[in-house]
């Protein structure tokens, strides 16, 4: 499905890209089902937490230089706000920036403008966000209470736009639009793209666009042995750089999930081509990186001997690595398309996967490229998955999966998590910075980091024997996937 720019809001994930948040079987099983988007999206009929997929949107949009972002809903739904300040704050420290704390305001929607409306409101807040902040730019995110009561968010930014001259963007993802929370993320994206992105002056084929979630600077050595450079996007960047995107190599990502429908709207408005080749997470996902790279720079030889060089360079240490963690089994739990990212370095350091879990699961991409397609490439690295579990988050699923598969060790992505299988006994690895795991050194990173965390093996298991989980003995021998929409004919 192309992107529709002249359309003010995304369309959904599970209409666009057929996902899922539900899915148990093996990795060639959901592979197999997802061609031509066979699965459906069912929920489950009992939730233990949740996600707002319009947070997600606000993450992205708070991360701008020299922007305010406005939420246009209840005071509550700006709970994540200090966790926003929190990420610009570091990711400029990353930048070797002095770090700031974000621009961003709540409408604070009331019951009485639920009653009456909130577009006076929201455009009184505008004005006071121009006055307070001076941004160069203005970001109005929905919330569940102003979809629900119809506030025309569009026209309220267009007038505000012609008023203070600055673009005032909307970005519409209500908490209830869709069940797949990563939807907010191209609900943030289609609204940059919309209002921000300029048309090319030059060609600029040194730059490869990177998107992300934070610009810390591991990206510059590796693009650097191809003379290349990266433009961090969108987290921390400047509205400079955010202008041009369109001016570059290519765009890639730090994981399919995150990054695909900004490149497709790139590849499709401005001819940006999206790298068709996994992200560089692993040894071997690092190779066919640069030599894609290497392919639309015309520097084909160059890429090889670098890929030459660098595998001798880190061969010695990986090589002791392997040899301590050979045949251990681990689980990777991660949203969707960066475990397959988790489970390519596993292998790489000699790790059996022998299950995953993703968060949800796209059945196809915005650019339907075969190359970008995560889980077969995941697949065709680790082998076979016997154990592939789509499910949205829920602990209380991952208690018995885990209890299930008794993995040596848990690969995770998503802080509160690694707390499941430490109170198992389970030693985790929680992934907080992808960044720091790209590449032939993230690689090595990983393994050290690994290292570290099996070392304390005793730490979890003194965890384990004072944990006590608030599972009954009914719910541990019952099916991960009991409550699902369509069990029991419910
Ligand atoms: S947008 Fe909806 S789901 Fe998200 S925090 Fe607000 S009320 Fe909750």
């Amino acid at each position: 499905m192309s992107v529709d720019l002249q359309n003010p809001e995304v369309v959904i994930r599970e209409r666009r890209l057929g996902s899922i948040v539900a899915f148990s079987g093996t990795g060639a099983e959901l592979v197999e089902k997802s061609r031509g988007q066979r699965l459906e999206c069912q929920a489950n009929r009992f939730n233990q937490c949740g996600d707002c997929s319009g947070q997600r949107a606000m993450l992205p949009i708070s991360q701008i230089q020299d922007t305010v972002m406005i939420n246009h809903g209840p005071v509550g739904c700006a709970g994540d706000f200090g966790l926003f300040n929190w990420q610009f704050r570091r990711g400029l420290t990353f930048r070797g920036e002095r770090p700031r704390d974000i621009g961003a305001i709540s409408t604070n929607l009331t019951e009485r403008d639920i009653v009456y409306g909130g577009a006076e409101k929201l455009a009184k807040t505008i004005r006071e966000a121009h006055g307070r902040y001076k941004p160069r730019a203005i970001f109005v995110a929905s919330s569940c209470a102003s979809g629900i009561i119809g506030d025309d968010i569009e026209e309220v930014v267009n007038g505000m736009e012609l008023e203070l001259g600055i673009p005032v963007v909307g970005v519409y993802c209500e908490g209830f639009k869709s069940k797949i929370w990563t939807t907010g993320f191209d609900a943030a994206y289609h609204g940059i793209v919309r209002k921000l992105v300029k048309g090319p002056v030059e060609i600029d084929k040194k730059t490869v666009n990177i998107m992300g979630f934070t610009s810390l600077k591991t990206f510059d050595p590796l693009l650097g042995l191809l003379g290349l450079k990266p433009r961090y996007l969108v987290h921390q960047a400047t509205l400079e750089e955010i202008g041009q995107m369109s001016q570059a190599l290519a765009s890639s990502h730090i994981c399919e999930t995150l990054g695909t429908y900004l490149a497709r709207a790139l590849e499709q408005e401005y001819g940006v081509p999206e790298l068709r080749a996994p992200p560089p997470f692993g040894q071997d996902w690092t190779d066919q990186w640069l030599r894609e790279l290497g392919r639309l720079a015309g520097l084909e030889e160059k890429a090889e001997e670098v890929i030459a060089s660098e595998r001798k360079r880190i061969e010695p240490e990986l090589n002791e690595i392997r040899e301590k963690l050979a045949g251990l089994r681990v689980w990777t739990l991660a949203g969707a398309a960066f475990g397959h990212n988790l489970a390519s370095i596993a292998s790489d350091l000699g790790l059996k996967v022998i299950g995953m879990l993703a968060f949800h699961h796209d059945q196809t991409f915005d650019n339907d490229y075969e190359e970008i397609n995560s889980l077969k490439n995941c697949l065709g690295k680790v082998g076979s998955v016997n154990r592939y579990a789509v499910c949205n988050k829920q602990p209380y699923q991952l208690v018995n999966l885990l209890n299930e598969a008794k993995p040596d060790l848990v690969l995770a992505r998503h802080g509160y998590l690694p707390t499941v299988p430490a109170k198992m006994g389970i030693p985790s690895y929680f992934v907080p910075e992808t960044n720091q795991h790209i590449g032939y050194d993230g690689l090595l990173f990983a393994g050290r980091k690994i290292l570290k965390v099996l070392r304390g093996g005793n730490f979890v298991k003194n965890i384990a024997s004072r944990a006590k989980l608030p599972y009954t003995d009914w719910w541990r021998n019952s099916d991960p996937f009991y409550f699902r929409e369509t069990s029991h004919g419910l």
